[in-house]
């Protein structure tokens, strides 16, 4: 995560605390799970601009005025928090997306830790899951998992100490 990102769209208490954990537990959330290709994500979808999740349609028309790409979502309700979500005109019958070649970014990124550290939640019954270490975790020795990282480094670690001692 870019350093100053926690601090964007601070228009989400969820996402400014999940960003703040992150940070301070040093822990990045981590995406698992797989596609069942249920098509759900693609009749919710949050869309954002300048920093935010869309609240009114004439921020909707403003981006679809820069990014035209963005004339396949349609207004359909608001969410709890009142953002809207819309669904898209390029869905097929069969759930699948009939625009896969040159689908948005914002689709092939689908589900990206962005919407998890903007406060966003994954569709119900989406085969993908957000898992992030909490605080109670760290407080109760709980550790779901560790990074990839601090594993190689702690192999490379090992190995090294062994071609010393040989
Ligand atoms: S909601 Fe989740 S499982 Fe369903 S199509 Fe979207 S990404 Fe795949
Ligand atoms: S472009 Fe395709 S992947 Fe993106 S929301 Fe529409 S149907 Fe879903």
């Amino acid at each position: 995560m870019n350093p100053l990102d926690w601090l964007a769209g601070l228009d989400s208490p969820t996402g400014l605390f999940r960003r703040f954990r992150s940070r301070v537990l040093r822990r990045e959330v981590e995406v698992v799970g797989r596609c069942t290709l249920c098509g759900r994500c693609c009749r919710s979808v949050l869309l954002r601009d300048r920093g935010r999740w869309l609240r009114s349609l004439s921020q909707f028309e403003r981006l679809v005025a820069e990014a035209p790409e963005h004339a396949r979502f349609r207004p359909k309700k608001r969410n709890a928090d009142g953002y809207l979500l819309f669904d898209c005109a390029l869905l097929g019958e069969d759930n699948l997306c009939t625009d896969h070649d040159t689908r948005p970014a914002l689709c092939g990124n689908y589900p990206s830790k962005s919407l998890y550290y903007h406060g966003g939640r994954l569709p119900q019954g989406c085969g993908y899951a957000f898992r992030a270490v909490t605080f109670r975790d760290v407080l109760f020795g709980r550790r779901p998992f560790k990074p990839a990282d601090f594993s190689a480094m702690l192999r490379r670690e090992i190995e090294q100490e062994q071609d010393k001692q040989t």
